[in-house]
């Protein structure tokens, strides 16, 4: 099945973002936990996701990506605020209980001058809180473009973290193509050489969704701007490559593309299938 979506504002609800989703021609989305700009969280609405939850067996949805946000840091230097991360995400976690098969994506953080190793321990420290909770909700961490002090751009660092946190069944990866490509991984050039590579390091089991963002920026750039499909620096028919691919094929792609309306999204979306060949 091809599983594809894109970013859709939390303002209207589960089942409004469900609805929008089926008319753009999605079975799946992405939507932020919460502001991103901080913040508490709306008040879980039951109804809501019961709805939700009928409209999604109805329509096939995949797994749906819950995204926290971006500006919390895991790898902070003061600990108020990795306090404040990690309560935020078990916060998320909680909430996502009732979403079944949804999957809880992070960025790692960035050091703040702490230094690499700093920064991972950090971050496994959180991550180790998180699983002491049981829950359903896969824990993805997303590879990242290495802008400024970012932790997770190169693979070797996010098996680190998954590894000092204990190695958990829950714990798994989101590949955003603008980052890894950005980060200096050529998905252009050697897509089968960038996943063996995941492989060998990771372990693609842990591969669980696909950002799918072209970039604004070169190869290896390490700047983090993310263009539309086709209309930037990796192009289309790597993402042909990307969407088809046996290794990557299953998983939800979903869409982070800058977009102004519904109707750009159902645009590119379309673009995507017809791409498809698998
Ligand atoms: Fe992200
Ligand atoms: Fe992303
Ligand atoms: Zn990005």
């Amino acid at each position: 099945m091809f599983t594809i979506g894109c970013h859709l504002s939390s303002s209207k609800g589960f089942t409004g973002m469900g609805r929008d989703a089926v008319s753009i021609g999605a079975n799946t989305f992405q939507f932020f936990t919460r502001n991103p700009r901080g913040g508490t969280a709306k008040p879980i609405d039951l109804d809501d996701i019961r709805s939700y939850n009928e409209l999604a067996a109805e329509h096939g949805f995949g797994p749906v990506i819950a995204h926290a946000p971006y500006t919390m840091n895991p790898c902070a230097a003061t600990e108020s605020l990795r306090e404040f991360s990690l309560n935020t995400m078990l916060d998320d976690l909680l909430r996502l209980s009732h979403i079944p098969g949804s999957l809880y994506n992070f960025h790692p953080g960035s050091h703040v001058g702490q230094g690499i190793d700093a920064g991972i321990e950090l971050i496994a420290e959180i991550v180790s809180k998180l699983l002491a909770e049981d829950g359903p909700t896969l824990i993805l961490l997303e590879t990242m473009a290495g802008k400024g002090s970012e932790v997770g751009s190169r693979f070797e660092e996010i098996k680190r973290i998954i590894d000092l946190a204990g190695g958990s069944d829950r714990l798994g990866v989101t590949l955003d193509t603008c980052h890894v490509y950005d980060a200096g991984y050529d998905i252009v050039g050697d897509l089968d050489g960038v996943l063996d590579e995941f492989d060998n390091v990771i372990g693609l089991s842990r591969l669980k969704a696909i950002h799918l963002n072209d970039s604004k920026n070169p190869f290896c750039s390490h700047k983090d701007r993310h263009e539309k499909i086709g209309q930037g620096s990796i192009g289309t028919n790597a993402f042909a490559a990307i969407i088809n691919h046996p290794a990557l094929c299953e998983l939800p792609f979903c869409l982070e593309t800058p977009q102004d309306d519904l109707k750009g999204w159902a645009d590119e979306i379309a673009l995507l299938k017809s791409l498809r060949t698998v």
